[in-house]
């Protein structure tokens, strides 16, 4: 130090004071420095394990990281900051007697470095700091992206998938197609006449109905590669992988009856039958076929605008082009 001197009990104070634990061993493992941090958090006063092997008061702690880590600085002079990933709490150190009581130790980063003292050999320095906020919020932060991932493929009102998720799927199941030289069945469904539905019955009492049809619809599909999306306003679309002209057909059946089942009062005089109905349009791509989103689509389109001008309530078919 240049002039003015330290004053008295100055490093003893800092070390009692940082918000960090600081354990010095020296050549054989044994604690030469148990700051005050170290003594709150793992319960155990200086004057306990003081010249003690650290490896005798942790048995846990032999052949592992740290215990390797040790080694390192100690025989070879080198230092090692252990990864949060590998041991997230490797000291059984605790916020408080009520944390300890329940086990739950502190998330530590522990950084080692090897200390060269004249005349004393080499010793080495063991700093713990308390990452527990960081690693809390890092949790938080990766639960907020799932939740977010999720609500972007889903659609806000009916929960199912939205056109986004529809999208991906399309084209994943597409080249799956290709590739396993399997079928692959769209059926587009669209609710007739929700027009007047909703202007008779009021938008709110729109939305509970495309609600009510779209998860009945949803549970008419039991395996986990099929899968349900909305198209639009009141329009689904149905992605069946594996699935020929003829069980789509069949599907699509299953789909118009399911509506007529959950037997929800149309406007009387403005539709054909007293409860909402849907039109389905069937498109399929034959095994070995080579067609792409768009060609299925649109023949799902056709079909469905076919059932619309032969009366809805129905269901179609046509040939992707
Ligand atoms: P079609 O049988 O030919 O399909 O006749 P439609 O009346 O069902 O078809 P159109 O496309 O003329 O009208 C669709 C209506 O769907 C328009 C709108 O009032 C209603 N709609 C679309 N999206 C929603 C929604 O999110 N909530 C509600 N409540 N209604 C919707
Ligand atoms: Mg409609
Ligand atoms: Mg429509």
């Amino acid at each position: 130090m240049s002039g003015a001197t330290a004053p008295a009990g100055l490093l003893e104070g800092v070390l009692a004071s940082i918000n960090l634990g600081a354990v010095v061993l020296d050549g054989a493992h044994r604690v030469a420095l148990w700051n005050d941090w170290m003594r709150r958090h793992a319960g155990a006063p200086a004057a306990g394990v003081l010249g003690r092997d650290l490896f005798e008061l942790y048995p846990a702690l032999r052949g592992q990281r740290v215990h390797s880590a040790v080694e390192q600085a100690l025989r070879n002079g080198f230092g090692s900051l252990l990864s949060q990933s590998l041991n997230k709490a490797p000291f059984p150190l605790f916020a408080d007697a009520q944390a300890a009581a329940r086990g739950e130790r502190l998330q530590q980063a522990v950084e080692i470095t090897p200390l060269a003292l004249a005349g004393a050999g080499r010793h080495c320095l063991i700093q713990i700091s308390d990452v527990s906020v960081a690693v809390a919020r890092e949790r938080l932060l990766r639960e907020q992206a799932m939740v977010l991932r999720s609500q972007t493929f889903a659609d806000g009102l009916t929960g199912i998938a939205n056109r986004r998720h529809f999208d991906v799927a399309m084209e994943r199941e597409q080249r799956r197609a290709k590739r396993g030289g399997s079928a692959l069945s769209l059926l587009m469904i669209d609710i007739d006449n929700f027009k007047s539905y909703n202007d008779h019955y009021g938008h709110q009492q729109g939305d509970q109905c495309l609600i009510q049809v779209a998860a009945a619809l949803a549970a008419v599909l039991k395996r986990p590669c099929d899968l349900m999306a909305r198209y639009g306003g009141e329009e689904f679309a149905m992605i069946l992988p594996d699935t020929d002209a003829a069980q789509a057909v069949l599907m699509a059946e299953g789909v118009r009856l399911r509506t007529i089942e959950l037997a929800i009062a149309h406007v009387p005089g403005m539709h054909r039958e007293a409860c909402v109905t849907v039109s389905v349009g069937i498109a399929t791509q034959p095994a070995g076929a080579a067609l792409d989103a768009a060609a299925l689509i649109g023949a799902a389109d056709r079909a469905l605008y076919l059932a619309k001008r032969c009366g809805r309530n129905r269901v179609e078919s046509q040939p992707p082009l």
